[in-house]
C-alpha cells in the first residue's frame, strides 16, 4: 500500500442494464494497478438474495466461487481475471446480507430502544461494508459498483450510502463514475444524448454528481458529442469517455487509457500520476487474442447453451488458453439435451476438443453422458469440469464397467450403482444457500498424470461447487479398467480428478479450474486442453 489512506471509486449505470460496468470497474482496476496502486473491486448487488447461489444461471448468469467459498455474481469473475486479485466474502454485498445482518444485530439488542430504519441503519451497514475493504490497510484504492441502473427503488440505500460516504471522506477521497448508454438512431443516423442527461439528472436528484462520465456507443462520439454532455451533466469534457463495442473485453483498459481516464481518476482523487503504467503484457495479450496463427473448434456441451452467460469463466478461460496457445478457439454451444447415440457423430465428429460443463439436476443428463461416450470413445480430447467429470464416470461405469443403471444419486436416488454419491457431510443437510462443498481445497495429483504434467507441480488448490462426488468404493474396480484417479484431497481421500491414461487426452475435475484462470495466468488445464486439441486437429 503506497498511500496513508484509502480511497475510493464508485461506479453507477444509467439508462439500461447490461452495459459492462463490470469491465469498466476491472478496466480503471487495471489501469490503475498499472500505475503501481494495489486495488481491490466490490460488487453491492440490489436484489435480496443473501448471494446468487440459489439464482438459476437464467437469472444472472454464472455463479462464480471465491477462494474463500463464496458464491457470487459473476461480475467477481471479470475483476479477479483483469486483476488477478482474489475476491472474498466482501467482495459481494447483497441487500439480503445487509438486512439480514441488522436484522441480526437487533434482534441482540444491538440498537436497544431504537426504531431501526433504512436511513441511517442500512446506510450505515452499506457504509461498514464499504470502509470494510478500506480497513483491511491492503488496498490504495477501493471501487465499488452498484449493480442495477440509477432510479431503480431497490438500489437507492445503496445511492444514498454513496452520497453519505462522499460528503463524509471528502469529495477529493472519493470518486463517482457512471456508466451510460448513448443510443443510435438509424432511421436519422444521429447519437442521441439524451438519456444521458436523464440519468445524471436521476443521480443529482438523490445528491450525487459524477465526476468521470462513461458512454457506451456502437459508434464514434464526436468532440462535440462529448462537449455537449460535458456541458450538459456538469463534468470536465476530458472526463467523458467513450467505450465503444472493442473485439475483446480485454482491450477496453487499452482503450481507456488512450482517453486517459487513469490520469482522470487519479486527479479525481488527487493522487499522484507519476509511475507510467506498465500495460505491455496486456497489449501483448490483447495482440494474441486478436490475432491468432489458428483455430480450434471445442465443443462446450451443456443445457444453458442459450445463454452464455451460464458459462462465462469457462469462456474467458478458453481465450486465455487460446491466448498462450497462439490459438483462437472456436466454442461451439451443443445442448445437451438435443445430443443422443443417433446424432453424436452429427454434432461432435468435426470437434477437435469436448468439453461436458458443470450443473444441476436431470435435465440433459443423458446427453452429456453420450458426449462423454462418443470423445472417449472417439479418442477426442475430453475435458469434464464438476458434473461433467460425474457424467465421464458414470459413463465408464456403464459402458466399461458394464454396471447397467450406475448413476449419480442426485438423479436417480435408487440406482443400483451409485457411482456418485452424496459426500459424508452432505447427508442430512437440507438447507440450500452456502451449504454445497464451496471455495478452495487441496488436492494432489498423481506423478506423470496429464494433470500433473499441465500443473508442472503435484499439489494445487482449486474451488469447488457441489455436493456429490466420486464413490470411492468402486474405486478400485475403475483403476483395474482403465480409469485412474489421478488427484486426490490429501486430508480426506476425495477423488478430485480422474484420467483414463490410455486416451490421447481425458480428464475429469471435480473442481472448477475455470474460477482461476486469469490472463496472467491461464489455467493449466484449459491450456493443456487447447493444445491437446489443436494437437488432434493436426492429426486429422
Ligand atoms: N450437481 C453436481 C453436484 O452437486 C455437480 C455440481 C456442479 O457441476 N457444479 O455434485
Amino acid at each position: 500500500m503506497k498511500l496513508s489512506k484509502p480511497k475510493y471509486i464508485f461506479v453507477t449505470g444509467g439508462v439500461a442494464s447490461s452495459l459492462g460496468k463490470g469491465i469498466i470497474s476491472a478496466s480503471i482496476a487495471r489501469l490503475l494497478q498499472a500505475r503501481g496502486y494495489t486495488v481491490t473491486i466490490q460488487k453491492l448487488d440490489p436484489y435480496i438474495n443473501i448471494d446468487p447461489g440459489t439464482l438459476n444461471p437464467y437469472e444472472h448468469g454464472e455463479c462464480y466461487v471465491t477462494e474463500d467459498g463464496t458464491e457470487t455474481d459473476l461480475d467477481l469473475g471479470h475483476y479477479e481475471r483483469f486483476t488477478s486479485i482474489t475476491t472474498t466474502h466482501a467482495n459481494n454485498v447483497t441487500t439480503g446480507k445487509i438486512y439480514k445482518s441488522v436484522i441480526e444485530k437487533e434482534r441482540k439488542g444491538e440498537y436497544l430502544g431504537k426504531t431501526v430504519q433504512v436511513i441511517p441503519h442500512i446506510t450505515d451497514e452499506i457504509k461498514r461494508c464499504i470502509q470494510f475493504l478500506g480497513q483491511t490497510k491492503q488496498y490504495d484504492i477501493i471501487i465499488t459498483e452498484i449493480g442495477g441502473t440509477v432510479g431503480d427503488i431497490e438500489s437507492l440505500p445503496f445511492i444514498e450510502s454513496v452520497r453519505q460516504l462522499r460528503y463524509q471522506l471528502g469529495y477529493r477521497n472519493t470518486a463517482l463514475v457512471h456508466l451510460t448508454l448513448i443510443p443510435y438512431m438509424a432511421a436519422s443516423g444521429e447519437l442521441k444524448t439524451k438519456p444521458t442527461q436523464h440519468s445524471v439528472k436521476a443521480l443529482l436528484e438523490n445528491g450525487l454528481q459524477p465526476d468521470i462520465l462513461v458512454l457506451r456507443t456502437e459508434h464514434p462520439l464526436t468532440k462535440e458529442l462529448r462537449r455537449k454532455v460535458a456541458l450538459f451533466c456538469n463534468v470536465d469534457p476530458e472526463a467523458v469517455m467513450e467505450s465503444i463495442d472493442v473485439p475483446t473485453i480485454y482491450e477496453c483498459p487499452l482503450r481507456m487509457h488512450e482517453q486517459h481516464l487513469d490520469d482522470v481518476v487519479l486527479e479525481k482523487l488527487n493522487i499522484p500520476a507519476d509511475q507510467e503504467p506498465d500495460l505491455e503484457s496486456l497489449r501483448s495479450f490483447v495482440d494474441k487474442v486478436k490475432h491468432p496463427s489458428s483455430t480450434v473448434d471445442i465443443a462446450l456441451v451443456g443445457k444453458y447453451t442459450e445463454l452464455p452467460d451460464a458459462y462465462k469463466s469457462i469462456c474467458e478461460s478458453f481465450i486465455h488458453a487460446g491466448a498462450a496457445n497462439d490459438c483462437k478457439v472456436r466454442l461451439h454451444y451443443v445442448n445437451s439435451e438435443k445430443v443422443n447415440a443417433g446424432n453424436a457423430a452429427e454434432l461432435l465428429g468435426k470437434m477437435s476438443g469436448i468439453l461436458v460443463a458443470p450443473g444441476f439436476g436431470n435435465r440433459g443428463i443423458d446427453g452429456k453422458i453420450e458426449a462423454v461416450r462418443y470423445a472417449r470413445e472417439n479418442n477426442i480430447p475430453f475435458f469434464g469440469i464438476c458434473l461433467g467429470m460425474q457424467c465421464a464416470v458414470i459413463e465408464f461405469a456403464r459402458n466399461v464397467l458394464g454396471l447397467e443403471g450406475a448413476a449419480s444419486v442426485e438423479t436417480e436416488p435408487s440406482t443400483p450403482y451409485p457411482v456418485i454419491d452424496l459426500m459424508e457431510e452432505q447427508k442430512g443437510v437440507t438447507a440450500k444457500g452456502g451449504t454445497m462443498r464451496l471455495g478452495g481445497y487441496p488436492c494432489t495429483l498423481v506423478k506423470g498424470s496429464h494433470a500433473a504434467e499441465a500443473y508442472g507441480k503435484q499439489t494445487v488448490v482449486e474451488r469447488h461447487r457441489h455436493r456429490y462426488e466420486f464413490n470411492n468404493d468402486y474405486l478400485e474396480r475403475f483403476e483395474a479398467a482403465g480409469m485412474r484417479a489421478a488427484g486426490l484431497n490429501p486430508d480426506t481421500g476425495l477423488v478430485e480428478v480422474v484420467e483414463i491414461p490410455s486416451h490421447r487426452w481425458f480428464v475429469g475435475t471435480q473442481y472448477h479450474p475455470e474460477y482461476k484462470s486469469t490472463v496472467r495466468t491461464p489455467h493449466p488445464l484449459f491450456t493443456s486442453f487447447v493444445a491437446a486439441a489443436m494437437a488432434y486437429r493436426d492429426s486429422k
